[in-house]
């Protein structure tokens, strides 16, 4: 069995349907075979209607009384009707599904599966799948796995495509030492050909066994290779810092003084530094990059600073060259609206400038340095693969740079003893003296009135600036989310003589600059945005930040928009918006309880499920499928696994497909 053949070797899947396959990143039989359900669908044991807890529910039963309105405000079409069986009704609801009014035959017996729980003021099962009673037949489909569907493929294909290899599956070779023979293949026939949930169980248990054993072997595989690299090593000169330190407008917190020793003495060495910066939002790591690029610069060695936006860079620009420039240090903007980049590519190439702070263009082939010493990634999970590698090769003389990787994602701590336990970690965990404490408020759109625009006219003749964040760019009449143009037109019709203007990404990047530029320097008194100014804008002047349908945004996610404000000494407030038909969810209730983002991540951890931990925030970082980050007992077995595999390096060699399967892995979660 080759699980590295094509996907079209398999029978059932000619060239058609393999290039749709491979169109979704299913090119091997592999591929295919973890190709795993999202979900199950268990018609063995509907639960009785007298019997329904809120959950996701299995009910039979039959339907009637179904009608379909249209909302009038939001244009939403609702159709709705009761489920019986013969101990109970529910109300079931569907939204935006109007066909559903004319599905179900009369009389006739259907399984539903969906979610139970209170809404409106009442209980409902919402959006349920709905499958005729008489299709399932409890000895072959009761239990059935649902895939995500790929282009035109839907999950019925799938289960029919892969129950044509269904035999095949019985030969699929071990992949890790230390698990019983045969544990992987049926953990892989069990996925896909469950009877029971005690199999999905089993088989999750073991593929999520397999998921981080490969993740961690695969980080402390890195670490073995960065320290046989050579770095640059740069000298640390104390008195050069410290001058550098006294001259600065205000003094470092410790956080900030303990990172940047750290660093300095990574510096020193002549093994590339691997460095994780995290910093709560507000904290400070600008400052302690300046620092270190000032210790490299004034060693003469060069650094690179990347951003993952225009805005930025733009920002670090202006920011890194009032702190540097003094000092005699050069500092130069790239990114796609540099004039005359060629004179520019020449300077960095001569040596002639000592930072360069760039987006994305900086990565071009023909950007070459003199003597990169350092790279510093502000945002690392912004950066695919493929561009953090380019980076490494800019160094020259055979060199890598050192490494240091700035996030505003605080990573819980349980997670990086375990998973990220190869990487070198600075934490700024304080905040610069003076700030005062952002007040969070949950406000229900009938309050606005009374709550909101009061507030924002007492900011507004304090002269001081409002973000006004919204989910979309442009109307969309099937959602209720108001976008940021609809918004910015609505706040001009109710405060004509304030200056409001509107951000979002698909702008153009000097549009977005200008926009961004003029905010800062506070011509625009209200920021309508979407969430690109979630990560790194720094207006101190801003005090109010008003987040509009805040459900609609992960923890994370609303903690970072938060930090936009409360960044100067003033006080400053975040009110989070929500429809009020339900009630604030547990995330919003914690973002109004607290303002410190490593306990808010602990409890992101905690409330999120499989694979999700880093939500938007780190999409493609980790890209686990299975293994939950907050299984911490399976993680610290595979630790201990992955070490005992270690002990004797020269083992690993006749694990060849474990070995070719963690590239993967070693790319994602390398950073030299
Ligand atoms: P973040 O960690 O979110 O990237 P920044 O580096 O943007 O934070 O810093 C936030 C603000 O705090 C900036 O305006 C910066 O000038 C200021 N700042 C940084 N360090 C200090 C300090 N030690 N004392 C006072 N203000 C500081
Ligand atoms: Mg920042």
């Amino acid at each position: 069995m080759n699980l590295e053949a094509p996907v079209n070797t398999l029978k059932g899947i000619g060239e058609k349907t393999a290039a749709i396959l491979e169109k979704n990143g299913i090119k091997t039989v592999r591929d295919f075979f973890y190709n795993l359900p999202r979900d199950y669908e268990n018609f063995q044991a509907p639960t009785k209607i007298s019997d329904i807890q809120p959950g996701k529910v299995v009910v039979k039963g039959k339907i009637d009384s179904l009608s379909t309105r249209r909302t009038s405000r939001r244009g939403l079409t609702i159709t709705e009707g009761i489920i019986r069986d013969n101990s109970d009704v529910i109300r079931v609801v569907w939204f935006n599904q109007p066909y559903r009014a004319k599905q179900f035959e009369q009389g006739k017996e259907y399984y539903f599966t969906g979610s139970y729980d209170f809404k409106n003021g009442r209980y409902q099962l919402t959006s349920p799948t709905a499958v005729l009673a008489t299709d399932i037949d409890q000895t072959t489909n009761a239990f059935q796995p649902i895939y995500v569907a790929h282009g035109s493929l839907k999950s019925r294909d799938f289960q029919r495509l892969i129950g044509n290899s269904r035999a095949l599956i019985a030969d699929v070779p071990d992949l890790l030492p230390l698990v019983p023979s045969g544990e992987r293949r049926d953990a892989l026939f069990n996925i896909h050909f469950p009877e029971t949930e005690k199999d999905v169980k089993t088989a999750r248990e073991y593929l999520a066994y397999e998921e981080l054993f490969e993740l961690i072997l695969a980080a402390k595989l890195n670490k073995l290779e960065n320290q046989k690299l050579q770095a640059v090593s740069v000298p640390f000169k104390v008195d050069v810092i410290k001058a550098f330190v006294d001259k600065l407008p205000f003094a470092l917190t410790n956080a900030q003084r303990l990172a940047a020793w750290e660093i300095f003495q990574d510096l020193e060495k002549s093994v590339p530094m691997n460095r994780l910066l995290q910093g709560d939002v507000g904290s400070g790591k600008t400052m302690v990059a300046a620092l270190a690029a000032y210790a490299v610069s004034s060693a003469g060695f060069q650094t690179a600073l990347l951003a993952p936006t225009a805005i930025l860079a733009t920002q670090h620009y202006e920011n890194l060259s009032k702190t540097l420039a003094p000092f005699n240090i050069k500092v130069a903007l790239l990114t796609g609206a540099t004039k005359n980049k060629p004179e520019l590519k020449r300077q960095i190439k001569a040596g002639e400038i000592n930072l360069v702070i760039g987006t994305h263009a900086l990565l071009t082939d023909d950007t070459e340095f003199e003597d990169l010493a350092l790279a510093i990634i502000d945002e690392q999970h912004r950066f695919g693969v493929e561009q953090r590698e380019k980076l490494v090769l800019k160094s020259p003389k055979g060199k890598a740079p050192h490494l240091l990787a700035m996030t505003a994602t605080p990573i819980p701590r349980s997670l990086q003893l375990t998973i990220f336990g190869d990487l070198d970690v600075s934490i700024l965990n304080e905040l610069p003296k003076g700030r005062q404490k952002i007040d969070t408020k949950i406000i229900a759109e009938v309050n606005q009135k009374d709550l909101l625009y009061p507030k924002i006219r007492e900011t507004l003749s304090a002269h001081h600036q409002i973000y006004w964040i919204c989910k979309a760019i442009d109307s969309d009449t099937a959602t209720s989310i108001t976008s940021v143009k609809e918004r910015a037109k609505k706040l001009t019709k109710l405060l004509p003589n304030a200056k409001i203007e509107y951000l979002h990404g698909k702008m153009k990047p000097a549009e977005k600059d200008a926009v961004m530029g003029r905010f800062a320097n506070g011509e625009i008194e209200i920021l309508v945005s979407t969430t690109v100014v979630e990560v790194g804008v720094d207006v101190p002047n801003a005090t109010l930040i008003i987040i509009e349908d805040a459900e609609n945004y992960g923890l994370a996610q609303l903690h970072q928009l938060r930090g936009r404000v409360g960044r100067g000494s003033a006080k400053s407030d975040c009110f989070l918006l929500t429809s009020g038909e339900n009630a604030p969810s547990r995330r919003l209730k914690e973002l109004e309880k607290s303002t410190d983002g490593f306990y808010l991540a602990e409890v992101d951890l905690k409330l999120r499920g499989p694979g999700e931990i880093y939500g938007n925030l780190q999409h493609g970082a980790l890209d686990l499928r299975i293994a939950t980050l907050s299984d911490t007992k399976l993680i610290a077995k595979a630790r201990r696994d992955t070490d005992t595999l270690l002990q004797n390096p020269e083992n690993m060699l006749k694990y060849t497909e474990l070995m070719s399967n963690i590239k993967r892995y070693q790319q994602l979660t390398t950073l030299n």
